[in-house]
């Protein structure tokens, strides 16, 4: 059997966009399941388009997320180059073979010819495609105009009669009426290929039996297909995959900040969560297990479990993902990842950030949500004095003033300002008071923090804030009981 070989071949944009980075994920592990190679191709044949340091997006993210090729621009391989750009001489020979046996032509047209048909046609109610015109140029009408430099396309003649079809092993037999398709651009006036041509061309030339790609290829095929047959050549297996959508009307878009993997590591998903998850949106592993590493997704892929209906990327589950992700992170790995967002609500304050990490880490969805959940540390935001009323924890209103005080005076007692000796005060004196914990705790926490939820309870939160902060808090607290 011929080795597998597969491509990603993306666009440098300067983003990599979710369903981009799934297409590439589901290229690898089919790849990797079957021992074949992974080509990592740069496609910027559309030089207006070009930015900046937009391959080292690709290059960063798919490292990142563990996607690592066998074949590309920057390890080589043995059909590089494997960037367009730097094959731009090899695109022209085969537009000219073409030619030569009929399947493209020369064409001329200028834009404002070409507007002016495409309006008329609409005005007659026709859709328009291209109307074959320069097809029939004689060959000394076309060697004249070659001649005087005059700018030319090159354009596939597609057949009138007939279709199309090909078996695509995802959206299975797909057929197209031939007259239907447009004599599609091969060669620009730029004298680059257009992606139609290239992908034709150089999938071929790469040796790449399996093209996976985005749905939205599916209705060009068949044209890519008749390019593989004039030129004598064997067509791929194809696998086209559904697109990324957010919910079933509406695409993932770069205004919602939804679109771009960097959109999900800059609010703070873990690339692991998010790949995971990615990794289910349009494949089903036959089974009920949710959690993989890279290897169980190699191990347990396949191209049945992939689904032609679109694919929703559902960014609560994700969320999901991702605090539970987030919950299996080793303490050091989380504290570390943590300390930058600590220090967005925090700086300037002395506070334990490893017993905060402690206490965060088991509530940590998304490492953005942080600063909001910690910044009563900071400052004590304004709160209702009905927030100590609470049946379970026998505590009201009224109890809330002696509690307090209670509290205020046994926590003058503690000498060295450790939680152990914060719990052992509190705890001992409640206990001496003939008190409940909740009747004593529950406003303490309250009173130090403004909020009905908090990480930690009132011990952890009176020695993050430290002697100083607690008892300011709490005589203010108590200076505000009605
Ligand atoms: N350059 C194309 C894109 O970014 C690749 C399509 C393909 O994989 O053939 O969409």
């Amino acid at each position: 059997m011929t080795q597998v070989r597969t491509r990603f071949a993306p666009s440098p944009t300067g983003f990599m966009h979710l369903g981009g980075l799934r297409t590439a994920l589901y290229c690898y592990l089919f790849t990797k399941k079957n021992k074949g190679k992974f080509i990592l191709r740069i496609e910027d044949t559309d030089q207006d388009r070009y930015v900046e340091g937009a391959v080292e997006v690709i290059y960063d993210t798919l490292k990142g997320c563990g996607i690592l090729w066998d074949e590309g621009p920057d390890i080589g391989g043995p059909v590089a180059p494997y960037v367009q750009s730097e094959r731009k001489d090899t695109y022209l020979p085969y537009a000219k073979e073409l030619i030569r046996k009929g399947h493209a032509y020369y064409c001329f047209c200028t834009k404002d010819e070409l507007q002016e048909r495409r309006e008329a046609a609409e005005k007659r109610g026709e859709t328009w495609k291209y109307d074959k015109h320069c097809l029939h140029l004689s060959q000394d009408e076309i060697n004249a105009k070659l001649d005087s430099g005059m700018p030319y396309v090159v354009r596939q003649n597609t057949p009138t009669e007939g279709e199309s079809d090909f078996d695509d092993l995802v959206y299975g037999h797909i057929s197209a009426p031939n007259e239907t398709l447009d004599d599609m651009v091969l060669i620009k006036a730029d004298g680059m290929p257009t992606y139609n041509f290239a992908n034709v061309i150089d999938d071929h030339l790469m040796g790449i039996t399996h093209v996976i790609r985005g749905m939205e290829y599916l209705s060009s095929t068949p044209k890519y297909n008749l390019l593989y047959k004039a030129l004598d050549w064997p067509v791929p297996e194809y696998i086209h995959l559904p697109t990324v959508m957010r919910d079933s009307k509406n695409k993932l878009s770069k205004r919602d900040g939804d679109a771009y993997y960097s959109d999900f590591i800059k609010k703070g998903y873990l690339t692991e969560a998010l790949i995971n998850y990615l990794a289910l949106v349009g494949w089903n592993p036959g089974d009920e297990r949710e959690f993989f590493t890279m290897d169980e997704l190699i191990e347990a892929f396949s191209v049945e479990g992939l689904s032609k209906s679109p694919a929703i990327f559902d960014i609560s589950k994700l969320t999901w993902f991702n605090a539970e992700y987030i919950r299996r992170l080793p303490p050091e790995k989380y504290l570390k990842m943590a300390t930058p967002w600590f220090n967005e609500a925090l700086s300037g304050l002395e506070i334990d950030y490893h017993r905060l990490a402690e206490l965060m880490q088991g509530r940590t969805e998304v490492f953005n949500r942080i600063p909001e959940m910690i910044s009563f540390l900071k400052e004590r935001p304004e709160f209702d004095t009905a927030l100590y009323e609470n049946k379970k924890q026998k505590s009201s209103l009224e109890s809330a003033g002696p509690a307090l005080n209670l509290s205020k005076n046994l926590l003058l007692a503690v000498d060295n300002w450790t939680e152990e000796n914060i719990h052992q005060a509190l705890i001992g004196g409640i206990k001496e008071a003939g008190l409940k914990n909740g009747t004593v705790l529950w406003p303490l926490r309250i009173a130090l923090s403004g909020l009905l939820s908090t990480p930690g309870g009132a011990i952890e939160i009176a020695y993050l804030l430290g002697r100083e902060e607690t008892m300011k808090r709490l005589d203010s607290a108590i200076r505000e009981l009605p």
